[in-house]
């Protein structure tokens, strides 16, 4: 490595790697190093070397959530892809189901489903891998992580120790955690969930109620295949197939407002005309004293189609919360859509839309 401190010989750190083909955006530049790491013990080795040598770091799962900079890492990425997953202890209502960082998240889910525990199920088909799953506390159809995370080990980078935190320290709320709040501190290793083994499926969301009404069975893998259903009508799962397939899913989060500034949001869309009734724009209920509202309503409502397309990026022509790569673009055109679709919503509705990605690199 030219200019940079020599490289640790027991780790196949590769340099100069492009990033975009780990990503399911296939967007952005090359990292300066890269290691592929299958083992806890080269994870913490290439985290150690790079924090007593200053060498910038960033960790990469799936990659189905991060914004590559065009001008790529000029560090250290290393993919956490260490692997295996077992139900680790079972009583009588519950199973403790433990995986490596580096597990399909959807292959735990499977694995949860066939052998009859719960509490993964609505979030069947979400890509990437385990260890993201705390750090933005993933979720789907009325189901988050947080509601069955038991306790993440990690590599706190801060104390350069590795020891396990409970679900409670986690600080868990909708898609955030203390892992998103002091970003860089940890490096999940592997996370355990606590899954009940008795009792119905989850059905708290009115389109798997739904999907659900005509099922001869409503059990734990009848609500997988729905959701999975639902899932491909709005290219929400990865197909290589599909033309809107380069995303990270949902680019925005549902904004959460206090319920005086939703009436402020319904009382705009009123005076526009987009509602014939206050109680027409929909929103959910937040937490004490707040509102979500819908993301995707917003920016439809705001003049944003689905289909739109500005160069080589555009709004999925099935979801417009999806910002979709059609090939040959760049970072900085996804996030200058990302910009326009922002403008558009704080214009008409004074509400401002938070990303939902995390970046690597300095993205313009
Ligand atoms: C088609 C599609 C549909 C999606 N649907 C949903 C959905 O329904 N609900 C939802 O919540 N998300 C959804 N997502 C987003 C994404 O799949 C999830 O956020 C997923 O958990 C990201 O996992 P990943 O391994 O790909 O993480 P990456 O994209 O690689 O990383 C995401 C963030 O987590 C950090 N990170 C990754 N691994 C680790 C680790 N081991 N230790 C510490 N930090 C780590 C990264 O540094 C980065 O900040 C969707 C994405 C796509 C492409």
């Amino acid at each position: 490595m030219s200019g940079g401190p020599a490289l640790p010989p027991d780790l196949a750190i590769r340099e100069d790697v492009p990033l975009a083909p780990f990503t399911t955006l296939e967007l952005g530049g090359r990292a300066r190093l890269f290691l592929d790491a299958t083992d806890g013990d080269s994870v913490w080795r290439a985290v150690r070397w790079a924090d007593e040598m200053g060498v910038p770091l960033a960790v990469l799962g799936g990659g189905s959530n991060v914004v590559v900079a065009d001008e790529g890492f000029d560090g250290l990425v290393i993919r956490v892809g260490i692997r295996g997953m077992a139900i680790t202890t079972r009583d009588e209502h519950h199973a403790h189901l433990t995986s490596a960082a580096g597990e399909p998240f959807d292959a735990l889910v499977s694995h949860a489903v066939a052998e009859g525990l719960g509490g993964l199920e609505c979030m069947s088909g979400i890509p990437g891998l385990v260890g993201a799953t705390p750090v933005q506390n993933v979720g789907a159809y009325g189901q988050e992580v947080a509601e069955t995370i038991e306790s993440v080990r990690v590599i706190d980078r801060a104390t350069a120790s590795t020891y396990t935190i409970p679900a409670t320290g986690c600080g868990f709320a909708y898609r955030d955690s203390r892992f998103k709040r002091e970003p860089g501190r940890f490096v999940v290793l592997a996370v355990v969930f606590r899954l009940p083994r008795h009792g119905g499926p989850c059905v708290r969301h009115e389109q798997v109620a739904r999907a659900l009404a005509a099922a001869e069975r409503r059990d734990l893998a009848t609500v997988r295949e729905a959701v999975l259903s639902l899932r491909r009508e709005k290219s929400m799962v990865l197909d290589p197939s599909d033309p809107n397939r380069r995303s990270v899913g949902s680019f925005f989060m549902n904004p959460l407002v206090t319920k005086d500034a939703a009436a402020r949001v319904a009382s705009r869309a009123l005076e526009l005309d987009l509602v014939r009734s206050e109680d027409e724009m929909p929103r959910f209920l937040g937490g004490p004293g707040m509102v979500k509202l819908s993301a995707a309503w917003l920016i439809e409502h705001a003049g944003v189609s689905r289909g739109l397309r500005q160069g080589n990026v555009g709004v999925s022509t099935r979801h417009v919360l999806a910002l979709v790569h059609h090939g040959g673009g760049s970072a900085a055109e996804l996030l200058a859509l990302a910009a326009y679709v922002q403008r558009r919503v704080s214009d008409t509705f004074g509400v401002t839309l938070t990303p939902e990605p995390a970046r690597i690199g300095h993205c313009v």
